[in-house]
């Protein structure tokens, strides 16, 4: 179908947080199908979402995406023609397609107010009938709708799928997918407030890109038949859909920060090298065609093939990451790793961010790297009888739960010292249990010693990945202490 046009694919990272492991691993299928075939690599800036979207978690997915190699070839911070790069700078655009949508009958306003909807889950949930919106404003006539529109009536708009029949596609790895459309929802294209939702803008955004080959992560497919239907309703050819299968943990569960870092800069900061997390991302789900496990992104491209990507839930393995690591380290000519080293864990930005906190701490330079250890290692250790012997009241077990608790509800705080402060000192008194007590235990948690730079511009100087980590594994061990 598309195979005669020019290949052009694209990432479509949200900037809600920080960069994805996902993001680097999505990213170099996309850049090595788009670099076999002479394609573009677009990057696409998806922040439909306004509340959680920041400009710091955008500029953090531009360096890290740049620091593993992945350079784009259009993308926010250096255009194209196909631009803008940014969903929220393309609003007139959603707008515009909103209206042939509801011209032409695919889509139609909703009114409900949230309280409106909540009643309608609750009945749903009640009669154990299927969630999803149960099509009240669909049966309101087109004229009604068009006159409560026009008079300002809070709405959004809703697709109007299919009542009956199938939707279906064809999924490069996984051949014909298909989805009985009753059981797919109306789905929200615009939200009240103008904007569109992810599904209106992505589609809308892949056709006018001119997007040739939709290659993303295996948990949007069950969004595909929407967007098909979309495609559907404009008239337009849809591209090919390549869902890639999800990366996974060991024990195969989806890979989740609660059992191993997933921040592509929590890995930068331990020192793994950018080509190991490509040379790694690219043995998950994909072989060479060989044995070989040591191998560069030019290798990679030369022998991508999408025939040669297995679906089998690819295990994000930091062992294996450690031991290629490792391996690349040990070839690596003298004077390349003294420069990746001082690159890494001296360069001016990293020690100016560390050399606030320690220079009351040291009288000569050499007693530096003594004292900032614990912003790089990944295996911290964490001595557990001065953890324990700091617990006056509560036991091991206690403090294991309490500390859970607290990275859970860490997740929405913003990871600087202040808020992390008033955070902390607020869990304390909902737990009822002194400050000295628990900030003991996170300070030996994150740094593995009881004195330390103050608590927390240590905490935000080690990042949210790292302190996350560090806490999660010191709980593992409290779980085992036994008095
Ligand atoms: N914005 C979506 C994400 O954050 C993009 C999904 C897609 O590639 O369609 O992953």
């Amino acid at each position: 179908m598309t195979d005669k046009k020019p290949v052009r694919v694209r990432i479509a990272p949200s900037p809600t947080g920080d960069p994805h492991v996902g993001t680097a691993y999505v990213g170099l299928i996309n850049f090595a199908f788009a670099r076999k075939n002479g394609g573009r690599f677009v990057l696409r800036i998806e922040d439909t979402d306004r509340e959680r979207s920041t400009p710091e978690s955008e500029a953090a997915i531009l360096d890290s995406l740049r620091w593993v190699g992945l350079e784009w070839d259009e993308g926010p911070d250096k255009g194209g023609d196909y631009g803008p790069y940014r969903q929220s700078e393309r609003s007139d655009l959603y707008r515009e397609h909103i209206r042939t949508l509801l011209d032409n009958g695919s889509a139609y306003p909703c009114f409900c107010t949230p309280e409106e909807l909540g009643s309608i889950r609750k009945r749903q949930r009640e009669q154990k009938k299927n969630k999803g919106y149960d099509g009240t404003c669909r049966r309101i006539e087109p004229d009604e709708a068009r006159r409560r529109m026009d008079a300002g009536e809070p709405h959004t708009i809703r697709l109007a799928m299919p009542l009956e029949g199938e939707t279906g596609f064809t999924d490069r790895l996984r051949g014909e997918v298909s989805y009985a459309n009753d059981q797919i929802d109306d789905q929200i294209l615009m939200k009240s407030d103008g904007f569109p939702t992810y599904h209106l803008a992505n589609v809308v955004d892949d056709h006018l890109m001119e997007i040739t080959h939709v290659i993303r992560a295996e948990e949007w497919i069950n969004s595909t038949p929407k967007h098909v239907v979309l495609y559907q309703a404009f008239g337009w050819e849809p591209p090919v859909f390549v869902h890639l299968p999800l990366l996974r943990n060991k024990d195969k569960s989806k890979i989740s920060k609660r059992k191993n870092p997933v921040a592509l800069n929590y890995y930068r900061q331990i020192g793994i090298l950018p080509e190991s997390m490509l040379n790694f991302l690219g043995m998950l789900g994909h072989s060479l065609g060989d044995d070989r496990e040591v191998f560069d992104l030019e290798e990679f491209i030369q022998e991508f093939s999408f025939d040669r990507v297995s679906l089998g839930g690819p295990v994000f393995d930091v062992d294996k990451l450690l031991w290629l690591n490792g391996v690349r380290i040990r070839d690596m000519a003298v004077p390349e790793l003294a420069s990746r080293l001082r690159e890494s864990l001296f360069s001016q930005e990293a020690v100016e961010r560390l050399v606030p906190l320690i220079r009351e701490r040291i009288d000569s330079l050499g007693e530096f790297p003594d004292k900032v250890t614990y912003f790089t290692l990944h295996k911290l250790p964490i001595p557990m009888e001065l953890m324990v012997k700091g617990l006056k009241t509560r036991t091991p077990a206690e403090m294991a739960t309490l500390l859970k608790k607290c990275v859970k509800e860490m997740d929405g705080v913003e990871f600087a010292a202040e808020p992390l402060e008033e955070f902390l000192k607020g869990y304390c008194e909902e737990k009822d249990i002194k400050i000295g007590e628990l900030f003991m235990a996170v300070r030996i948690a994150v740094t593995g010693r009881k004195a330390t730079p103050p608590l927390f511009e240590t905490m935000e100087a080690l990042g949210r990945a790292a302190v996350t980590q560090r806490l999660l594994a010191a709980v593992e061990l409290l779980k085992q202490v036994r008095l």
